[in-house]
């Protein structure tokens, strides 16, 4: 029976690993935890490979797996997840900033409190402001179009119960947003946990300006994947009937006062023009939910449903 898996998903870590092991090490025996360590090398080409290596074969407790190449940190944490055992999965940056010390306090929250998620927040950061007033933004923008009240979504120190990264899969750059995806999947007790955050001891951080982009993007997939991806034409449909709504409207206006009030040159006014763009954007859409209906009804998804339990 393994009590806490702890994944550490790591690019070019060699300075950081070591005492990042022996640090675990140290908090897993005061409490004489059962315990694992996941490594997931997401293509290092520094020496971190074989230090990990080495701790590997001297220490039973340990599992690694190396990427042939660059993937990305989500999916470095979905290999990790699939190799978990323990009933409280501790996810955690490899560089530092996140300190081991928090994990008891997270495992006794997962266990005795009863949530399935508990996200640290780095109330006191030890980053540059380049990152830190960005990082507001986003936190707020994403409270505010998800619901979760988090303070810090992407922190990468992060307890789960075990079910929870046996049913949710992570991709592309959806790290930074595994609690929608948790919630979306069902599991809704999520909580927080104020952490202490260092400033990074060596190394540089993997993540560019970027990565702001990119997140924006992917909460709307994600918000858009949660409440339409199995029903797309609900989403294109109804803006596609407001559309052509609105702009049938417009052209029966005008075709009303040519017919009736005589009115000239309806062709030359601008609302003649929406009347038009609204009613060929409206049919489009519509067509758009019609394909994304079937792309939907032929995908591997499909049917696929986070089912808690069969008796
Ligand atoms: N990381 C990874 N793959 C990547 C980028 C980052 O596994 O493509 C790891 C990195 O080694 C670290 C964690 O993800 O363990 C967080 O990255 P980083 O510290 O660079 O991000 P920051 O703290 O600057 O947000
Ligand atoms: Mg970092």
């Amino acid at each position: 029976m393994v009590q806490i898996s702890i994944v550490i998903p790591f690019l070019n870590e060699e300075e950081s690993l070591p005492e990042l092991y022996r640090w675990i090490k140290q908090v897993m025996a005061e409490r004489d935890f059962s315990y694992e360590i996941i490594f997931v090398d997401d293509g290092s080409s520094d020496g971190s490979w074989k230090i990990i290596e080495d701790i590997q074969f001297n220490d039973a407790a340990v599992k690694a797996v190396k990427f042939r190449r660059n993937y990305g940190k989500s999916a470095a944490l979905n290999v990790g997840f699939e190799h978990t055992s323990g009933d409280v999965v501790i996810t955690m940056d490899a560089d530092l900033q996140d300190s081991p010390d928090e994990i008891p306090d997270l495992y006794d929250m997962i266990i005795s409190q009863g949530y399935d998620l508990v996200s640290g927040w780095k109330k006191k950061r030890f980053d540059p402001l380049s990152k830190t007033i960005p990082t507001k933004i986003y936190n707020g923008v994403t409270r505010w179009m998800t619901g979760i009240k988090l303070h810090d979504m992407n922190c990468g120190l992060k307890a789960y119960r075990s079910e929870v990264v046996k049913t949710i899969e992570v991709y592309g750059e959806m790290h930074r947003y595994i609690p929608v995806i948790a919630k979306w999947a069902g599991f809704t007790r999520i909580g927080e946990k104020e952490v202490q955050h260092q400033a990074r001891k060596y190394g540089v951080t993997k993540f560019g300006l970027s990565r702001f982009l990119y997140g924006f993007l992917d909460l709307f997939s994600i918000m858009f994947m949660g409440k339409f991806g199995k029903r797309p034409m609900h989403f294109f449909g109804a803006l596609g009937t407001l559309m052509n709504f609105l702009g049938f409207a417009i052209l029966l206006y005008l075709s009303a006062a040519k017919l009736f009030l005589s009115a000239t040159g309806i062709a030359n006014r601008p609302l003649f023009f929406l009347g038009l763009l609204l009613i060929i954007v409206g049919f489009q859409l519509f067509i758009t939910g019609f394909i994304a209906e079937l792309v939907t009804r032929n995908a591997t998804e499909r049917n696929k449903y986070k089912i808690e339990k069969t008796i």
